[in-house]
């Protein structure tokens, strides 16, 4: 079997956000074909698409049919159940990233294990079941510190900051109501950052810029690219987020988040197999988008030029921005270096992500001072 999908092939996508949209738009005008598995009818993601598939990742004959009308098969959230990938792998087309990476991905114990097995810096943690094991991981790490489900959490969801040595152990761990949660030291970063690294099937690899993110409510509000951070911490962040796709052998995009010390060293914080909010910018800022790239690797073409065009600084537009009505769009545009990103989504709940935006300047100063009076006019 041949590990290059030329354009024409049929690309199965599994789940049916937004990333899968981006994702669709770049990989068509490669002259790719797309086939969505998604459990919502319309999705953000199947408007785009040839075709939507409205079944349960419970469903193993749904799964199988829709393998075997694709040619390879890859997904854009990574909690994706490992039977439902197995089921899709079982019945030809290859999944990419494979079911090993995402078992990996989706659990935030196999996760620091996987890091410290392999020797990748990051926080100290322990794993913990009880409120006996919390209160003893809390006195071993040290406060503050964060309780974290091990399971499925995601934008800070599952997470609670644990700021007293003597907090009410018994509370906080009824209140996680997960079987199991990792404890991890608290990190004083000077910043966050992530590097988006493509990987092929043949091993060949290449990162993006890497982005400066400043979060809001543990959801992220911007990437600013280039990251306000010294070379050397930049070239450190890439080294080990190569580090990190070689050893998982991550094929497609692997999203690495990581924290900058105050010293310079550089932790991971978690890892995304996929592509990623903190690479949006690259859709207008970069020569290859992370949305294409994930394709080319996908499909197992050499990957595209990640070359940063211009400083930019991308946006996200949460629900919230909607709190008055439709966004004045044309004020935003009135700029002529934005480029808006609108998902489609329906409904702009308070915290959904609908959309984001990208500036472009000639220095990154002049990008964060337009993102945020521009941001401001909207709100
Ligand atoms: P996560 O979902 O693990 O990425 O956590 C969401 C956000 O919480 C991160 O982007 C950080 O801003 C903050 N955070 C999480 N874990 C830590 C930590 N160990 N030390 C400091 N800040 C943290």
């Amino acid at each position: 079997m041949s590990d290059t999908y030329q354009p024409g092939a049929t690309i199965g996508m599994l789940g049916g956000g937004q990333l899968g949209r981006m994702s669709i738009l770049a990989g068509r005008a490669m002259g790719y074909r797309f086939r969505v598995f998604e459990p919502s009818k319309g999705g953000a993601a199947a408007m785009v698409a040839d075709a939507e598939v409205n079944a349960g990742y419970d469903d193993p004959a749904a799964l199988k049919a829709f393998a075997e009308s694709c040619d390879v098969v890859t997904l854009e959230f990574e909690n994706v159940a490992r039977e439902a990938v197995d089921t899709v792998s079982n019945a030809g087309p290859p999944v990419r990233p494979g079911a090993n990476v995402l078992h990996i991905c989706q659990n935030r114990r196999r996760e620091k294990e996987f890091l410290k097995s392999n020797g990748i810096p990051c926080a100290d943690f322990r794993v913990v079941a009880s409120t006996d094991e919390l209160a003893q991981a809390v006195k071993e790490l040290g406060t503050p510190c964060v309780l974290k489900t091990a399971d499925f959490g995601y934008d800070g969801k599952g997470q609670v900051k644990i700021t007293e040595a003597d907090a009410d152990f018994a509370a906080i761990w009824a209140g996680l109501d997960m079987p199991l949660g990792v404890v991890e030291a608290w990190v004083p970063f000077q910043a966050e950052c992530s590097v988006i690294v493509a990987r092929g099937p043949d091993g060949q690899a290449s990162t993006f810029p890497i982005a400066e993110n400043i979060h809001r409510n543990h959801i992220l509000h911007q990437s600013i690219v280039p990251a306000r951070l010294p070379q050397s911490v930049l070239d450190d962040a890439a080294a080990l987020a190569l580090r990190v796709a070689e050893a998982i052998d991550a094929v497609g995009l692997l999203a690495v988040e990581l924290f900058v010390r105050e010293s310079g060293e550089v932790l991971v914080n978690e890892m995304a197999p996929r592509p990623h909010n903190s690479g949006h910018y690259s859709i207008d800022a970069c020569q290859t988008s992370q949305f294409e790239q994930h394709i080319r690797a996908v499909c197992g073409l050499p990957l595209g030029n990640p070359k940063l065009l211009r400083p930019a600084v991308m946006v996200n537009l949460l629900g919230d921005v909607w709190q008055n009505g439709e966004p004045d769009w044309a004020a935003l545009l009135a700029d002529p270096d934005v480029k808006l990103h609108l998902y489609d989504k329906g409904e702009p709940r308070p915290g959904r992500k609908m959309g984001h935006f990208t500036v472009l300047k000639d220095t990154i100063e002049e990008a964060v001072a337009a993102a945020d009076a521009l941001f401001a006019k909207l709100v």
